[in-house]
């Protein structure tokens, strides 16, 4: 081997370790290092499963063990190097490298070569070298994406504690659990379960449907002091979601061929924790809010607000004879937001709109939020023709208005934007209930949506 090949091929290696995303990319150049020295077919790498010590290919950690014949061969390999002063072993057409973690051997490296060359012998001189850096790379990748899952970790329970800062309603917090929860958990399906507490039956609440009916089965069987429950062999993991000794539900980790391993059952512990004082929190909050007025987001009027105030300006606006009017309005594409930016930036977004709203109307106007990301405003003494006006005055405030973000800490972006679309009706004394006033204006809203977003229509009877 001459002095440029060894160069060509010593860099190529530590651009393999440095510059490598994912794992796959790692033994792709590794793959093209060796080919600088070797007629290199493929390449392979198996580890140790810290958890379970069952082998694993490398590129492929989610798949619970390697074909069977294979695992006695590599076993037998890694047999052989114990004790062993080797640091390869020339097999017909095979290159075998331990890996090593200190002292402890935790896998092997695998080059397959093309039968008809004989390597070089100047590659076994090296090959101490060579098996140390790669053994340093592997721990080095384990490490890093550890760290990953931890961070992630933390992430993920601090987004669990910060939703109950904005939100309350179980049906919006909990399907927003199940997604944090499975964005980082990778390798088990996540259920979120929650207990009936009249029937004591539990109910699934996230995601839609689930597919082994088996897990209700172990629900029954869950108290609020078994602490964590693992069913089949460690594949299924049952986690309660408690409050002040009384169980609220389940979130349950589930996998139909590995196992959940220490690591991962600790987190999920953890999470369900976190996830317990958030649902406690929450259905606290609920009782307290069942007598408020506000919209606890938004400041506006809440539904309940809406109706009641909807019943009163239609009677009066029959009796007194003047005109009422009502503004339905719905951001567009709002869900792309929350997922683009997360739930926190959406929920910014939606007081930002709030605000801008209540700031563009005057002060007889009655700004109610009447869903998600649906605001109802009731006009009193006031025309189509104006309330049109204010409409569009709306529409284009939002237009405009750059909601500030930065405090989200999102890459590259510092403010954004949204439209709405609006539908706007009018009180008729000869409806025959109020609520007509905004299906109306309901109806015209739907309209503007069809029509393109971003626009305001007036209802009429053809719509
Ligand atoms: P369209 O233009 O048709 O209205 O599209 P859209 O994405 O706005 O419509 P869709 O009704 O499918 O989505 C509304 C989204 O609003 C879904 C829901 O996650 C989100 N949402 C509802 N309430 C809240 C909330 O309080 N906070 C946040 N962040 N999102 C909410
Ligand atoms: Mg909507
Ligand atoms: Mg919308």
């Amino acid at each position: 081997m001459d002095y440029k090949t060894f160069y060509n091929f010593m860099l190529k290696l530590t651009n393999a370790f440095e510059k490598s995303s994912c794992r796959k990319d790692f033994l792709d150049s590794l793959e093209a290092a060796f080919s600088k020295v070797l007629q290199v077919e493929s390449i392979k790498i198996y580890v140790l499963d810290e958890f379970s010590y069952v082998l694993k290919d490398f590129e492929k950690p989610w798949e619970s063990s390697i074909e069977q014949a294979q695992n006695a061969k590599i076993q037998e390999v890694i047999n052989s190097f114990i004790g062993s002063k080797d640091y390869t072993k020339l097999e017909d057409n095979i290159i075998y490298m331990p890996i090593f973690d200190n002292t402890k051997i935790i896998g092997v490296l695998k080059i397959i070569l093309d039968k008809k060359i004989k390597p070089d012998n100047d590659f076994f001189e090296i090959s101490q070298l060579v098996q140390k850096q790669i053994s340093y790379a592997v721990l080095n990748f384990k490490s890093g994406e550890k760290m990953k899952l931890n961070t992630k970790f933390y992430q993920t329970i601090r987004n669990i504690a910060k939703i109950i800062e904005t939100q309350y309603e179980l049906s919006y917090i909990l399907p927003i659990l199940g997604e944090m929860i499975d964005s980082f958990i990778y390798e088990h399906l996540i259920y979120i379960f929650i207990k009936n507490k009249s029937k004591k039956e539990f109910k699934l609440v996230w995601p839609a449907n689930i597919k082994d009916s088996k897990i209700y089965e172990y629900l029954e069987e869950l108290t609020p002091k078994s602490g964590v429950v693992i069913e089949r062999d460690g594949k299924v993991g049952i986690f309660p979601l408690l409050s002040e000794q009384k169980l609220l539900g389940a979130v349950v980790a589930y996998n139909p061929f590995d196992k959940l391993n220490e690591n991962e059952i600790n987190y999920l512990d953890e999470i369900s924790k976190q996830a317990s004082i958030t649902i406690e929190r929450a259905s606290e909050y609920m009782k307290i809010l069942k007598d408020a007025t506000l919209d606890a987001l938004t400041g506006l009027n809440n539904r309940h607000q809406f109706a009641l105030r909807l019943r009163e300006e239609t009677a009066s606006a029959k009796r007194q004879n003047t005109p009422l009017c009502c503004i339905m309005t719905d951001i567009d594409f709002f869900k792309k937001v929350n997922d683009t930016y997360g739930h926190a930036v959406g929920d910014c977004v939606l007081k930002n709109v709030a605000r801008t709203i209540k700031k563009e109307l005057r002060e007889n106007d009655i700004p109610s939020r009447y869903g998600g990301e649906e605001f109802a405003i009731l006009l009193p003494y006031t025309t189509l023709e104006e309330a049109q006006l204010v409409a569009q005055r709306l529409r284009s405030a939002i237009e405009k208005k750059k909601i500030n973000i930065e405090e989200y800490n999102i890459e590259g972006v510092k403010q954004l934007s949204v439209t709405i679309s609006i539908g706007v009706s009018q009180y008729d004394k000869k409806m025959k209930e109020p609520q007509q006033l905004y299906q109306n204006a309901d109806k015209a809203l739907y309209s503007a949506k069809e029509n393109g977003r971003n626009r305001v229509v007036v209802y009429d009877e053809n719509l």
